[in-house]
């Protein structure tokens, strides 16, 4: 399948579910059959033929193909309680390995993975995003070195992909972003082209709470739910939409910016964006922080006001870290901000009727308290029947929620119709084999065409 010129602008999920692609049927054998032995834990042929709906001789011709690309193992004998030992086929994760950042408004946080997503080595360190484009790539690009360099399971050979998570909405088709307002400089800065450039591998960038919902429905807490809202409050609050097993993009990539909806008419409250009244201009970190240093300021919070005599510049974390010792002026600022994300999500629960809502950014790992704050909210405003099975959860991954969504984001792409021939070619270069217990199923092709940077024209 060719991948040269963009991809089509829009919502095309990467979270392809085995159950639905295969269910679909239009989704080309492959891939249905590749994604039930990459996204399900590995099966014998008669599961797979069950489970995607297939005839038994055309999932037996393309296991041939995926194991001709070195995409898949047969495990030989595994071991039965009697009878004919069952034959168990499992995805070939080591086969290549992924380069993926999490780049947020103060940090960076890079790994390489190996093509489930595990992750083999990683980086992070502080950083902000507002110093621009040039400085902080630069900075994604050295980290990115050093765990090519230190990864045991890389051994030298170029990422068969790579994904980058940024905060603010990008374009997803050029991998642009657009108009972030907490990264100046970054309007239309060209990240993938510049990966493209120095990898020579595919791309893919998107809004950073996108990647995280997908890190938590692949690997997370959201992995038994097909409709959830994943909600980051950090330094911006954003919100990653799955909707019906699909990642839910909008028509330009800029679906689930929720902390720019209007929340006050309040005309000192002025946002990054340039509006007034924005809920992240109350309840994101930046705002927090300056509360925070306001309290400490005017004596209203005498822990505060020590760290602040200390030299310390006041952050968010510092209030939650109030908040847990019994600061009453601490607790106070953190559950106004949670009832105000809460009374938001409220409407988006009415409207969108997920079953699970998972809380997650810098600011809402600080603590429980926020997070009670928004469940109180949400619960109170929200219709009955939307909140009936409704559960909200914090994030079960933690910081590693954006490095690993990024890999399910890369893989999803590199593994989907459209990119799949182009892999599989480039699966055939650089296979280094497969584990000591488990043996090839024939040869992998050896070809010397080397793939396409998606949107390299873009
Ligand atoms: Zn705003």
């Amino acid at each position: 399948m060719a991948s040269d010129g963009p991809e089509p602008v829009g919502s095309r999920g990467t979270g392809v579910l085995p159950s639905r692609s295969a269910a679909a049927g239009g989704t080309e054998p492959l891939g249905a059959v590749l994604d039930e032995v990459r996204l399900g834990d590995g099966g014998s042929r008669a599961e797979i033929v069950r489970h995607t709906g297939l005839s038994r001789g055309v999932v037996a011709q393309r296991l041939s193909d995926l194991a001709g690309a070195g995409l898949i193992l047969d495990t030989e004998f595994a071991k039965s309680t009697g009878g004919r030992p069952a034959r168990r086929i499992h995805f070939n994760a080591e086969a290549g390995t992924l380069l993926v950042a999490d780049v947020g408004a103060t940090s960076i946080d890079v790994a390489i993975t190996d093509l489930a997503g595990t992750i083999l080595a990683s980086r992070a360190e502080d950083a902000d995003v507002a110093e621009g484009p040039e400085a902080v790539l630069e900075r994604v690009q050295d980290l990115f070195d050093e765990v090519l360099a230190g990864a045991s399971g890389a051994d030298g050979a170029p990422p068969w992909g790579i994904g980058i998570g940024v905060p603010g909405p990008v374009e997803f088709a050029t991998g642009r972003p657009v108009s972030p307002p907490i990264m100046p400089g970054w309007n239309g800065h060209p990240v993938r082209d510049k990966f493209v450039e120095r990898y020579g591998a595919p791309v893919w960038v998107d809004n950073d709470v996108n990647i995280m919902a997908l890190g938590e429905w692949r690997a997370g807490v959201a992995r038994f739910h097909d409709n959830v809202v994943f909600i980051k409050i950090g330094t911006g609050i954003g919100a990653g939409v799955i909707s019906d097993g699909y990642l839910h993009r909008g028509a330009r990539g800029s679906a689930g910016d929720v902390g720019h909806i209007q929340v006050t008419d309040d005309r000192s409250v002025v946002c990054r964006c340039g509006n007034i009244g924005c809920l992240e201009a109350l309840a994101g970190g930046h705002a927090l922080a300056r509360e925070a240093q306001a309290a400490a300021a005017d004596g209203r919070s005498a822990y505060l006001a020590q760290l602040l005599a200390a030299g310390s510049r006041l952050t968010a974390r510092d209030l939650a870290a109030g908040a847990t010792r019994g600061d009453p002026v601490c607790q106070e600022l953190l559950q106004r901000s949670g009832h105000l994300v809460g009374a938001m999500l409220a409407g988006v629960v009415n409207f969108f009727n997920p079953s699970l809502i998972v809380i997650g950014g810098g600011v809402a790992s600080a603590g429980d308290q926020l997070l009670a704050a928004v469940r109180e909210a949400v619960y109170r405003r929200s219709l009955p029947l939307a909140t009936r099975d409704l559960l909200i959860l914090p994030s079960a991954l933690g910081g590693r929620t954006g490095v690993i969504g990024a890999a399910a984001m890369v893989a999803d792409e590199l593994f989907s119709p459209m990119h799949l021939d182009t892999t599989m070619s480039r699966s055939g270069m650089t296979d280094r084999g497969g584990r000591e217990n488990t043996v090839r199923v024939g040869s992998p092709e050896r070809e010397n065409n080397v793939a396409q940077p998606v949107g390299g024209t873009a």
